[in-house]
């Protein structure tokens, strides 16, 4: 996943995985002079809710002597999640916000000049994604999904998931023991996301079936590498609104925000 001179721009939310991977990095980071690391964080404009997550993510990084930047969708797209969810949009919440802070995040880190951006996201992650886009009728997502996506036309940073395959609990338990101070409240809009659902079935699959994660996860392993060699890499062009790299006309976080105050 790494280089020993890559820049990282680790995706930092202040919640028990993102601050997990930042105690890990750091300690990986320092045994490599010339590797560098930047913490990304991304105030989405959520009242009562983003406030304390990123204040207990720049008191790590002051903690720990890393740089850390913040970006807000107020001053990257002129609105905020809880603005949208004020308007007539007609999706989830969790819909705008996702794409959006992709869209932050892959900003800030090329505004840092970062070679790699790291997310924490965790096997509970992983394969409620792979439920949601099957759910969703758009398996081809799968290949976007990868612990390692490279975009071998240059457009993209590399982006990396070294919690991949890390049950949620674990990281957990290493956030407890680490004494890790992080943020418990969940966000005010998470209530209307498939995504709970999907959650619930799965910790309920697994406990009465071990493994049943690990094995939904080799399952969507092999059925990425299949619809790699069927070629379902898309042809990009830039947005024509913001120039961005997408496979349409206009970048999914650029129809978000049209769509959602019309
Ligand atoms: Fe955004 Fe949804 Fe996460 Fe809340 S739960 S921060 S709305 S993606
Ligand atoms: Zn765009």
């Amino acid at each position: 996943m790494l280089a020993h001179d890559d820049h990282i721009a680790l995706a930092l939310s202040g919640g028990k995985d993102s601050l997990s991977l930042l105690n890990i990095l750091v300690k990986l980071e320092r045994r490599f002079p010339q590797s560098r690391l930047t913490a990304i964080c991304v105030d989405e404009g959520i009242e009562g809710y983003r406030d304390e997550a990123l204040f207990l993510a720049a008191k790590e990084c002051t903690r720990l002597g890393i740089e850390q930047v913040t970006v807000s969708y107020k001053d990257l797209f002129g609105t905020t999640t809880d603005e949208i969810v004020k308007s007539n949009s007609d999706k989830t919440p969790c819909a705008y916000c996702g794409v959006l802070r992709r869209k932050a995040i892959n900003k800030a880190a090329s505004m840092v000049g970062a070679t790699k951006i790291a997310t924490a996201h965790n096997l509970d992650d992983e394969v409620q994604t792979v439920l949601l886009n099957i759910l969703h009728g758009d398996p081809a997502r799968l290949v976007r999904s990868a612990p390692v996506l490279r975009d071998m036309r240059g457009r993209f940073l590399t982006r990396i998931k070294p919690f991949y395959d890390t049950p949620e609990k674990e990281i957990a338990l290493y956030a407890y023991l680490s004494g890790l101070e992080f943020q418990s409240l969940a966000c005010p809009h998470s209530g209307e996301a498939l995504r709970n659902d999907i959650r619930a079935f799965l910790n309920q699959m697994d406990q009465k079936h071990a493994g049943t994660k690990f094995t939904l996860q080799g399952s969507a392993e092999r059925l990425r590498e299949l619809l790699t060699e069927n070629g379902h890499d898309v042809e990009l062009n830039d947005c024509e609104k913001c120039g961005d790299p997408t496979p349409h006309r206009f970048c999914e976080a650029c129809i978000m925000l049209e769509t959602a105050f019309a």
